[in-house]
């Protein structure tokens, strides 16, 4: 899985675990930028939204909005994707990758909403994870976007992020979930998987993490942070 590589790197990042109380902190301090975080996928209702996340698999957010502006205009409910087909679903997607087992599985998961749960998405994570194409990572963000549930799905920026911090460290991404879910404390469990992947994105990024402008540098355990450049 896309993970196994960085896995290898990850262990060990840290000098230590972040305290709770750093992470509280360290959430504050997120938050006073961004109080209330939202997912950078465009959509207009839970159905596109489920279709959005399975899309994302690998693929950018930007990347995915692009191919899913114009279906999103005319494609609202499972049973319009069920019309609009196979094929047809693969015109709008093709630029992005995995794009045939991704147009497969949006139109199997779309039968089963229609056949099986009246059309809507449902509520529960277990349940979207028996839908074709929906694992933990996409289950988790269906759950916690719609319907407002303390789940954090571990993707690659959540990953790289609790790792270098010490923040929950982990192997593998249900690992570093399970230290999120234990160690971030309400309030800020919540939003933690929008605020860890905008972190990852935008500043602690993979290859050139920006720590001497990182809003939380002092509360970091990254090894090889760069330290912030003295106030003045
Ligand atoms: S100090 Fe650097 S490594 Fe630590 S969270 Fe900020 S950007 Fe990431």
């Amino acid at each position: 899985m896309a993970f196994a590589g960085i896995q290898r790197r990850m262990t060990k990042l840290a000098r230590r675990q972040m305290t709770v109380a750093e992470i509280a902190e360290f959430f504050e301090r997120l938050a006073v930028a961004n109080p209330e975080p939202v997912t950078e996928l465009a959509y207009a209702n839970g159905y596109q939204l489920l279709v959005a996340v399975v899309l994302s698999a690998q693929a950018t957010d930007v990347g995915v909005n692009k191919a899913t502006k114009r279906l999103f205009e005319t494609v609202h409910t499972p049973q319009q994707m069920i019309d609009l087909g196979e094929d047809g679903l693969k015109s709008h997607i093709r630029t992005i990758g995995l794009f045939n087992a991704k147009a497969r599985n949006v139109i199997a998961l779309s039968h089963r909403l229609v056949n099986d749960f009246g059309g809507d998405v449902p509520d529960n994570r277990d349940t979207l994870e028996t839908l074709p194409g929906v694992g933990r990572k996409t289950a988790n963000v269906v759950v916690s976007v719609l319907f407002g549930q303390e789940t954090c799905a571990v993707d690659t920026h959540v990953f790289r992020v609790a790792n270098r911090t010490g923040m929950a460290p982990g192997k593998t991404p249900l690992l570093v979930e399970n230290a999120i879910m234990k160690r971030v404390k309400p309030p800020w469990r919540r939003h933690a998987h929008h605020w860890l992947i905008l972190h990852g994105r935008y500043t602690c990024t993979a290859r050139s993490p920006k720590c001497a402008v990182c809003p939380v540098n002092d509360l970091c355990q990254f090894r090889a942070k760069m330290d912030a450049p003295a106030p003045g």
